[in-house]
């Protein structure tokens, strides 16, 4: 079994090492090459920005090389919640920029002429619980009351139709829910970065940070330092100082995820025959899709670990039962990859995006940032290149109290949440 994301085995991003002569006259240095960053850099250098980005590791080697490739419409938290917390109008239109996301995604693919495997094939919520599926039928119908686009309510029977599974009570379909290949995307971004003149430096972790005289910024690297009148922070739940900021604002959650061997159509269709992308109701949710060559991939948070969680066997095997669990004609079936990362978890569950210190940064997608980093990169260079639009830059944006650096807290809401999961009905 490998311990390294299907997508970066399948599709690692090829990025050329920029010459040691390429000067340091950049327009914008952005830091951290996951999708908001590389989505920054692509749609900066479009409007002519040279830019320069800078990644610890390699492209891809944080979150967005390693989830569940899963484009979700909505929310982190429901529309109803939402309208609670925000009024209906100011909601609808926070709910409707997911659904532009979305949209973006399939606009860069093709733009950039690259098969992302973006399918539209919708997302399906699945109630874990009975007692979750009245939500289900009230949300179903606010959002095709409120948002003009329709989802629809499942019964129990209906699931059926839908999963090769008899685990859940009810659910819902939002048909604008798409999957993607994430490292695909990322290529697509990165290709069309590159050849409009941004340089990505990989393996280059930006080590301290100062203001420049002028205004500009001075970032400090191993290869030495850079400069430039614009930085954007795209460090996402990798946060550390000389990102100290940000970092105590999110919590950064492991969350897992296993590929099967290649089922072979007629199994990976017995199993979800819409090749629709799904996740549960519960605290600690499962999700799932197909790939395009009939594998199952199947995530979940499995363990809370305030730990590297790149590579965690254990939650391999926790999620290997819990999947065998829901689809008991996957005993047996080998599984071909485990692996983990960090998910950038705001205390609210609402993207926060704006300045700080005069730097750019966004961050706290909850869990949806496959669509939202993205649209929320091409936000950012509007944001660079002087255009207010921004949709998060209001919202409240508090340190997690008691968060100084280890997110201590985590492993606590862990055991929680999983006795919640245990204990409801
Ligand atoms: C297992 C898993 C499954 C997920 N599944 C889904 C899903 O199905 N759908 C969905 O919408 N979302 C999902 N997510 C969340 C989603 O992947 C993230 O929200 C999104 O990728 C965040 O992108 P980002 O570019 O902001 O951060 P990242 O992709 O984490 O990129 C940050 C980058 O910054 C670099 N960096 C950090 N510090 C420095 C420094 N000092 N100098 C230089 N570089 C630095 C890191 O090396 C990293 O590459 C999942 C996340 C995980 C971990």
């Amino acid at each position: 079994m490998k311990e390294t994301a299907y997508w970066l085995d399948t599709a690692a991003p090829a990025v050329p090492t920029p010459p040691s002569d390429a000067g340091n006259d950049a327009d914008v240095i952005v830091v951290g090459a996951g999708l908001t960053g590389l989505s920054c850099a692509y749609h900066l250098a479009q409007q002519g920005a040279r830019v320069r980005v800078l990644e610890a590791h390699g492209v891809g080697w944080g979150a967005s090389g390693r989830n569940g490739g899963m484009a979700t419409t909505g929310l982190s938290i429901s529309l109803s919640k939402a309208v609670a917390r925000y009024g209906k109008e100011r909601a609808v239109a926070m709910r409707q920029r997911y659904n532009d996301a979305i949209d973006l995604i399939e606009q860069i693919s093709r733009d950039e002429g690259v098969d992302t495997e973006f399918r539209r094939a919708g997302l399906m919520n699945l109630a874990a619980r009975e007692s979750h599926v009245p939500h289900y039928q009230r949300e179903a119908t606010l959002i095709t009351e409120l948002t003009g686009h329709p989802a629809h309510f499942l019964d129990r029977d209906a699931v059926r139709e839908e999963i090769g599974a008899d685990r859940y009570f009810g659910g819902m379909i939002d048909p604008a829910g798409a999957s993607v290949h994430p490292t695909k995307l990322l290529g697509a971004l990165a290709a069309g970065a590159l050849s409009r003149g941004a340089l990505v430096h990989e393996h280059t972790p930006v080590t301290g940070r100062e203001r420049t005289a002028n205004g500009g910024h001075r970032v400090r690297t191993p290869r030495g330092e850079f400069t430039a009148p614009q930085l954007v922070v795209a460090t996402g739940a990798y946060s550390k100082p000389p990102f100290g900021w940000l970092q105590r604002r999110f919590a950064p959650v492991g969350s897992f995820v296993i590929v099967t061997e290649p089922l072979g159509v007629d199994l990976a269709e017995s199993l979800l025959p819409h090749r629709r992308v799904c996740s549960d109701s519960k605290e600690l949710l499962n999700y799932f899709r197909l790939t395009e060559d009939n594998r199952l991939a199947f995530g979940g948070r499995a363990r809370f670990l305030s730990r590297d969680v790149a590579a965690d066997p254990k939650s391999g095997e926790i999620l290997q039962r819990e999947m065998v669990e829901l689809f008991p004609q996957l005993h047996g079936v080998a599984v071909e990859y485990a692996w983990g990362g960090l998910v950038d978890i705001s205390l609210d569950r609402m993207v926060h995006s704006g300045t700080r210190d005069g730097y750019w940064f966004s961050q706290g997608y909850t869990g949806h940032g496959v669509q939202m980093a993205t649209y929320m990169g091409k936000i950012l260079a509007g944001n660079v290149l002087g255009e207010t639009d921004n949709p998060w830059a209001e919202l409240n944006n508090p340190p997690i109290p008691g968060h100084v650096g280890w997110p201590w807290f985590v492993p606590v809401a862990g055991v929680y949440y999983a006795a919640v999961d245990r204990f409801s009905r």
